[in-house]
């Protein structure tokens, strides 16, 4: 994992040439302090400044994480943390440079990341924990960084439809929207521009719940609604399908790239033989051997005839398209913030406890044939009864529409990053 994430480095690029001609005249980000505190298995470390903080710009090196700080006066210690660092992080180094200050935070084992610029705080917060011993880290993060808005007014937690009564239910009153993260100007002129892909469609209705509730109709839905977020935040977005028709795989990546979209959003409700199941996963492309990935990518990918290709060896050539093994750094980074904001949003919006499954690698054949990064979000589970009547909700499907169109804002402001190392 030495290649840097590119688009952080893209933004950076962006603003570098926007601001050149007055950069003398900007007066360098100072960085002031640095502290460690300990949130049960993960670490954060903040990084504190006299302004608002630098945009960041993030790469990793073998066992170590740069923050590279540009135009930035390092008042701090060289080692400011020294002697109280602890597993899984071994050492925590502030480098000054003209051009190129950074942040160099090398780590023990392997690890997860997450790390947010806050500019409401002056800071830089990045949250390191051992692979899988904190699996929401981004959560707490993406919360902080949007003010965490006032409690709904309707009674927590909200009750939903109960499992023999699995219709949708309306929420006694409106929940207050959650304040969107609206992308910053420079980004805004960027024009970004989202494929957002309802699963399935016509005589292929993905799966279906105990009480006939359709993927596709759902998958649509949400999608529509996502659209309307996205837009929302100053987004551009449009749809594969905004009617029930069917299209295959292949083609709705073509329409993807050939509408030249900069990220591609799938939408997908999962099922699972075990109907206690339940939960939000988002996928991104690579190949895998996880047996229940396999079998849900199967599913997902082998439902209709003309639904792309099934033939295992034509699958596995494709999964070696280099241009996608390039994107998968950003998708997976996008996945996670995808999944930590859904649940998070959830709880503080509904008052509902959601799992988070995470961000999982699959080889799913709609992601396969796009130029752009691209994710699948498995919403939750329609073999669950419960999951299924909260999913058909327009309240519920608002909540996650906005989350998720609050990842991508975050994604594209380059404002937040996930991974491992
Ligand atoms: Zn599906």
């Amino acid at each position: 994992m030495t290649r840097k994430l590119t688009a952080l480095a893209v933004a950076i690029a962006t603003i570098g040439a926007m601001v050149a001609p007055v950069r003398a005249n900007v007066p360098a980000s100072v960085l002031t302090s640095a502290k460690i505190e300990h949130r049960g298995p993960t670490l954060e470390l903040h990084f504190g400044f006299s302004g608002p903080a630098p945009r960041l710009d993030l790469s990793t090196h073998g066992s170590e994480i740069w923050i590279a700080l540009g135009h930035t006066r390092i008042a701090i210690p060289p080692r400011p943390l020294f002697g109280s660092e602890t597993a899984p992080i071994s050492s925590v180094r502030a480098i000054q440079s003209d051009t190129n200050s950074r942040i160099v935070v090398e780590v023990i084992g392997k690890s997860d990341y997450a790390i947010a610029r806050l500019r409401d705080r002056n800071e830089i917060v990045l949250r390191v924990a051992t692979t899988g011993a904190d699996p929401n880290i981004a959560a707490p993060i993406i919360v902080h960084n949007s003010p965490r808005r006032p409690a709904p007014s309707v009674a927590r937690p909200v009750v939903f439809a109960a499992a023999e009564n699995p219709r949708p239910v309306s929420l006694a009153q409106p929940v207050a929207a959650p304040a969107p993260v609206v992308l910053n100007e420079d980004n805004r002129q960027a024009g970004h521009f989202v494929m957002i892909d309802p699963g399935h469609g016509g005589y292929d209705p993905g799966t279906e719940s105990s009480a006939g509730v359709m993927e596709k109709d759902l998958a649509l839905q949400i999608a529509t609604r996502l659209k309307a977020a996205l837009e929302a935040r100053g987004i551009r977005a449009e749809l594969t399908r905004s009617t029930d028709v069917f299209i295959s795989l292949a083609e709705r990546t073509r329409i993807a790239n050939s509408a030249g979209a900069d990220l591609f959003v799938s939408i997908h409700i999962n099922s699972s033989p075990n109907t206690d199941t339940t939960g939000i996963e988002v996928y991104y492309l690579n190949n895998t051997t996880d047996r229940a990935t396999i079998r849900l990518a199967r599913m997902e990918n082998g439902g209709a005839d003309g639904y792309g290709t099934s033939n295992d060896s034509n699958l596995n050539y494709i999964l070696t398209d280099l241009r996608q093994n390039y994107k998968a750094i950003e998708a997976s980074s996008l996945a996670r913030m995808i999944d930590a904001q859904t649940v998070a949003d959830l709880d503080s919006g509904l008052g509902l406890n959601v799992n988070a499954l995470g961000a999982k690698m699959g080889p799913f054949y709609v992601l396969v044939g796009a130029h752009m990064p691209a994710v699948l979000v498995e919403c939750g589970f329609m073999s669950n009864a419960t999951e299924a009547a909260r999913l058909a909700s327009p309240q519920y499907q608002d909540v996650l529409a906005g989350a998720t169109a609050t990842a991508v804002a975050h994604y594209f402001n380059g404002d937040l990053a996930a991974g491992d190392l």
